[in-house]
């Protein structure tokens, strides 16, 4: 097929038709990988030219979408390059050249029909309850295009293709697949059959990686290539991705999500990435955490799987928490502080850790603030029936209480090692329960929350003897 000794060159080439879903950019990362591997070029390249399903603002998501995940392109509308430029809709005159080429060589013809009459063919094949083939129709003698009537492709020879998909391996299709397909429409814009070829082999594009739904045109476009004497590229389909149950594929419609809600989700772009690579693919080792660079390094097209891949957002929020915990503890902060404004720095220092272990997304600290890192911050209310252990007596709980203020008092708290070490001696003897109960309820207000140990070096000295202190006075 094409000379494997070129440079690498890919292109993601999205419609502007709304915004960026997951499948989508599993291209555009997988297309940027396979470039950046191969000290590569890869393209963002604007497929603009259905006007009518054209929606505002799309362009400008495409991109934002792409920058935030670091997949950044060599060339584009917005950047420029050596084959600007990089809207189809800014390159008809390219697409003109080629129409005339093919018109020269017999094998392209205005379309004689009116929307009626090729309605009534279709109506007709229907009837006859056979397939319908525009080429069945295709005149006699060709008319002369005056750039107003759609421009066909005259199939050359009508027949059988085999072909090799990187990742598919032999594909073939039946001549029923050929037909005489639009090249320009009436309103002056190539299709997408005829674009594509024409700017992947303009902009020397060396593998084409898209989604599965372009197999079965692909004898049509294989027909355009030996029409023009083109190598074609390498061809590289994607596994489609499949809703959670691992069946359904997953459409605009059925919940694909616009990329941009995990950016305001508070998901990392670095674990996104992580996701999309692992959706149709994986490096053939243990590792399932990897930064973009160790994808790029690892990334290979004989790994790309060829069955679906499922959608998994409970794998998203692990990966997350993977990533997250390898972040610095100064990025940490600086996120956490963005959640938490009023805690001061020297407590979310100390909370960090605790934080950290309780959430697998940023975000999520705003859902869980009241009721597990407020009372840091606001001492709590205690009831004071709930300082009892089981059967025992407020005096009890009192004394023990007062045992651990005065260890506390005069105590090493700089770890939640050196708080341990010295209460938890005197909770052995005395019973763990015991202690460190009325001890726990006493800092926290609450009967479920962070080990006594870990709250007593978050409080620090002076805030947790001033809540032991108002519990004693209570139980006294
Ligand atoms: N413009 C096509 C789409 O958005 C791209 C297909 C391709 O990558 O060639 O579906």
């Amino acid at each position: 097929m094409s000379d494997t000794n070129k440079k690498v060159v890919t292109r993601f080439a999205p419609s502007p038709t709304g915004f960026m879903h997951v499948g989508g950019v599993r291209t555009a990362l997988y297309a940027w990988a396979w470039a950046k591997k191969n000290d590569g070029t890869f393209i963002l390249r604007i497929e603009d030219t259905d006007k009518a399903r054209e929606v505002e603002g799309s362009i400008a998501h495409i991109m934002e979408s792409l920058k935030w995940l670091g997949i950044e392109w060599d060339q584009g509308p917005d950047i420029g390059g050596s084959h600007a430029p990089y809207l189809q809709s800014e390159r008809l005159e390219s697409y003109k050249k080629y129409a005339n080429i093919l018109i020269e060589k017999g094998l392209a013809y205005p379309d004689p029909y009116t929307k009626e009459e090729i309605e009534s063919f279709r109506k007709n094949a229907e009837d006859e309850k056979k397939v319908f083939l525009f080429r069945d129709h295709r005149p006699e003698k060709f008319g002369v295009w005056n750039g107003t009537q759609p421009l066909r492709f005259k199939v050359p020879v009508v027949k059988s293709y085999t072909w090799m998909d990187e990742v598919r391996g032999e594909l073939s299709a039946g001549p029923e697949a050929l037909d005489d397909f639009i090249l320009i429409k009436s309103d002056g814009y190539p299709t997408y059959n005829f674009a594509h070829i024409i700017d992947d082999l303009e902009m020397g594009v060396t593998h084409i990686m898209r989604a599965d739904e372009f197999i079965a045109s692909t004898p049509k476009f294989l027909s355009l290539y030996e029409a023009l004497e083109i190598i074609p590229p390498v061809l590289v389909t994607l596994p489609p991705i499949l809703g959670k149950e691992g069946t359904k594929k997953l459409g605009k419609r059925d919940g694909a999500k616009d990329i941009l809600e995990y950016r305001n989700d508070g998901f990392l772009a670095d674990a996104m990435v992580n996701f999309l690579a692992f959706l149709g693919w994986n490096p053939g080792d243990e590792r399932d955490v990897m930064t973009p660079l160790e994808i790029i390094e690892s990334f290979d097209i004989s790994r790309i799987h060829k069955s679906g891949a499922m959608l998994d957002e409970e794998k998203l929020l692990w990966l997350n928490k993977e990533h997250l915990k390898r972040q610095s503890d100064e990025v940490k902060l600086n996120e956490v502080k963005k959640h938490l404004p009023d805690y001061p720095e020297d407590l979310l220092k100390r909370l960090l850790p605790s934080i950290i272990d309780r959430i697998s997304v940023y975000s999520q600290i705003d859902h869980i603030e009241s009721t597990e890192f407020r009372f840091f911050i606001d001492s709590p209310e205690v009831d004071i029936e709930k300082i009892i252990w089981k059967d025992e007596t407020k005096d009890q709980a009192a004394i023990h209480l007062e045992e651990v203020k005065r260890l506390i008092e005069s105590g090493d708290l700089s770890s939640v090692e050196n708080v341990n070490k010295l209460i938890m001696p005197y909770a052995e003897v005395q019973g763990k329960g015991s202690v460190l109960w009325p001890l726990r309820y006493s800092l926290s207000g609450q009967e479920k929350s962070i080990d006594p140990f870990t709250l007593v070096y978050i409080l620090g000295k002076e805030e947790s003897i001033k809540r032991i202190e108002k519990v004693l006075e209570k139980l006294t």
